[in-house]
């Protein structure tokens, strides 16, 4: 059992070891969120003929008109209106490190280049102008200009196909963030506070999504995300090492505050 034991610890090190060293883009990409307000349900398609391949076409009834959030903080750099062609009216947010995303075919604008928004921000509206011939939000995010396959909180959308997404984009107001934790199997175990050295008080599953009330700074582990002192904490004294958990971020998840 022990011998197991190792055999998995070291698989787990060795695949963070490459992230860490390896080549290309380091950066972590931000947790993007569903671009609807919190709780809404919506249907995603992607299709091979898409263009740019990689976006996404939500649709859901009546939806002329309902309003579009930023799916991660970040900056307005585009509020453009191509008229009858292409993109129609579209908002375009810079996040850094390279990520943008795009909104098109929107009905009208909630926000101006140079504004800051963030996680549920309105930035516009459904619509269908442009090259549209109905409506739905066309929704595109890109690493250094080129369109990227989607993610919502690190997860992969259907390519290709159709699926239901449900947003939990600033589902607490803002204030909180969300993770996935990823042991690579075993459970997570939780502490009483934000260190080793407090005492477990319950586990979390491997895959299970975590509400992030507060970050602060603790005892270091090394997880599968790497070496961190960082310890999330995730309801009433209850702490986990953010080193085994998802956030986007290589540090602190500048939406939520320090405990
Ligand atoms: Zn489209």
């Amino acid at each position: 059992m022990a011998r197991r034991a190792f055999r998995l610890l070291a698989v787990t090190v060795t695949a963070a070891a490459v992230v860490v060293v390896g080549p290309g883009p380091a950066q972590a990409a931000p947790a993007f969120k569903v671009p609807f307000p919190c709780g809404q349900s919506w249907s995603g398609q992607t299709r091979t003929n898409h263009s740019p391949a990689n976006a996404i076409d939500f649709n859901r009834t009546d939806d002329q008109g309902d309003p579009v959030v930023a799916s991660a903080p970040g900056t307005v750099d585009r509020v453009t209106d191509l008229g009858d062609t292409s993109y129609g009216k579209y908002v375009r947010i810079n996040h850094g490190s390279g990520y943008t995303t795009y909104y098109a075919h929107l009905n009208g604008f909630n926000v101006s280049v140079g504004q800051t928004v963030g996680y549920g921000s309105v930035i516009g509206y459904v619509g269908t102008t442009g090259g549209s011939t109905g409506p739905h939000l066309h929704y595109e995010q890109r690493l250094d200009g080129a369109d990227i396959q989607i993610r919502f909180n690190g997860a992969l959308a259907l390519y290709w196909g159709t699926k239901t997404y449900t947003s939990d984009n600033a589902c607490s107001g803002g204030n909180t963030g969300s993770g996935t934790v990823d042991t690579a199997g075993s459970p997570l175990t939780v502490r009483s506070g934000p260190g080793t050295g407090y005492s477990a008080v319950g586990t979390v599953a491997d895959g299970a999504t975590v509400t992030i009330y507060c970050q602060t700074a603790g005892t270091t582990v090394t997880g599968t995300y790497g070496t961190s002192d960082i310890w999330d904490r995730i309801g009433t004294d209850r702490f986990v090492s953010d080193a085994y958990v998802y956030t986007g971020y290589d540090g602190y998840i500048p939406s939520v505050p320090r405990c």
